[in-house]
């Protein structure tokens, strides 16, 4: 058996020791004689399966007691639709700062409920920067204001949370969630897809302050009703449960590796590497590989660059995929190359990364 060092964006690679753990389970999890797919989700050894994913993934994030954590489904596009219409109550109004192409989806999809104000934009430099927070013209009527922690197809990351005043903050935390530290107390709601930098497709995290609950509008429907998912623990319908089975176990594999702050020292650690390696390209070697985003705002999940004459990239991603470093083409909307680093890249996937650029560039530089 050969594994490769998968950079894909998502579903992304797990921990090997999470599927390893997984396969051995996979006919008999833990003397129960069932695999935990074929178990009742109200059962004795499913509710503690789930009860043990809910308290880790408190316990990681250091979920502050006021907000609820909810394991729902329907991805973060579903989460679109469903944090407006939850969350809109009163008010008329939401504030988006636009970073890229998913701040842009969450507008065009809350603009069918609510009337979409934007703050601030990147379209203005190329989606290079976020913009300078002195800049949002924020709404201090809005229902709240949604950023999109990092921009998993342009790369661009917030380098900390923006203060926004007393109006809650919300964020897409697909790509970022659990690569880090997060104060949780500063969000109103985090929401992500897990199939990023958590689990398999299908489980959808959501994190709310328990004051925003109870204003859905009345067309929410009832198992998207964060009220309802919250008062009945995450069970309102049957949530994915192999999901979460396995989102328990990748967080177990943090808690292992040092919890959070380890996993953001290991992310600093292999994105500088990657970056230091575009940037000696652009200075010393004539500049094979280009990244275009501002210095202060690159992705530290997900590294956006390309090879300045387009025409090598399929050579480039040829000679990858023969040394086994696969799934680095560039989202189809922007082109070019990217490698994802979520928590399960090992630094020896990035090191054999840049070993093939050096490669590549002495070949072709
Ligand atoms: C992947 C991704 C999405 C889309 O998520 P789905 O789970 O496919 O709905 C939305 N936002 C961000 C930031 C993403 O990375």
């Amino acid at each position: 058996m050969t594994r490769v060092y998968n950079f894909s964006a998502g579903p992304a690679a797990l921990p090997e020791p999470v599927l390893q753990q997984a396969a051995a389970e996979m006919l008999d999890w833990q003397g129960s004689g069932m695999s935990v797919m074929e178990m009742s989700h109200r059962g004795p050894q499913f509710m503690a399966i789930m009860a043990d994913a809910m308290a880790r993934l408190r316990a990681l994030l250091q979920v502050p007691a006021d907000h609820e954590v909810l394991f729902m489904q329907g991805g973060a596009l579903g989460e679109n639709a469903i944090v407006p219409m939850n969350l809109l109550g009163e008010h008329r109004s939401i504030d988006f700062i636009d970073t890229g192409e998913w701040s842009r989806k969450s507008m065009q999809e809350a603009a069918k409920y609510a009337q979409v104000n934007v703050a601030a934009s990147s379209a203005d430099n190329g989606d290079t920067r976020i913009p300078a927070r002195e800049t949002w013209r924020l709404d201090p009527q809005a229902a709240y204001v949604h950023i999109c922690s990092n921009e998993t197809i342009g790369g661009l990351e917030y380098p900390d949370t923006p203060d926004v005043g007393t109006v809650p903050l919300v964020a897409d935390m697909s790509s970022s969630i659990l690569s880090q530290p997060v104060d949780v107390a500063r969000y109103g709601l985090i929401y992500g897809g897990a199939q990023k930098n958590i689990g398999p497709a299908g489980l959808t995290i959501v994190i709310v302050r328990r004051d925003l609950l109870g204003r859905a509008l009345p067309c929410t429907p009832t198992a998207f009703n964060y009220r309802v998912v919250a008062d009945n623990g995450s069970m309102y319908n049957t949530p994915p449960t192999y999901a979460i089975y396995i989102a328990g176990l990748v967080f177990r594999w943090i808690e292992a590796q040092g919890g959070l702050p380890a996993m953001a020292a290991r992310n600093a650690e292999k994105a500088a590497l990657l970056y230091d390696a575009l940037d000696r390209s652009a200075l010393e070697r004539g500049g094979l590989f280009v990244t275009k985003v501002a210095r202060e705002c690159r992705s530290r999940m997900n590294v956006t660059f390309h090879l300045r004459d387009d025409t090598l990239t399929a050579a480039f991603l040829a000679g990858a995929e023969a040394r086994g470093l696969v799934q680095l083409k560039g989202h189809r909307v922007v082109g070019g190359l990217r490698a994802s680093l979520y928590n399960a890249m090992p630094l020896a996937g990035v090191q054999a990364l840049v070993a093939w650029m050096a490669e590549f560039e002495a070949r072709h530089g």
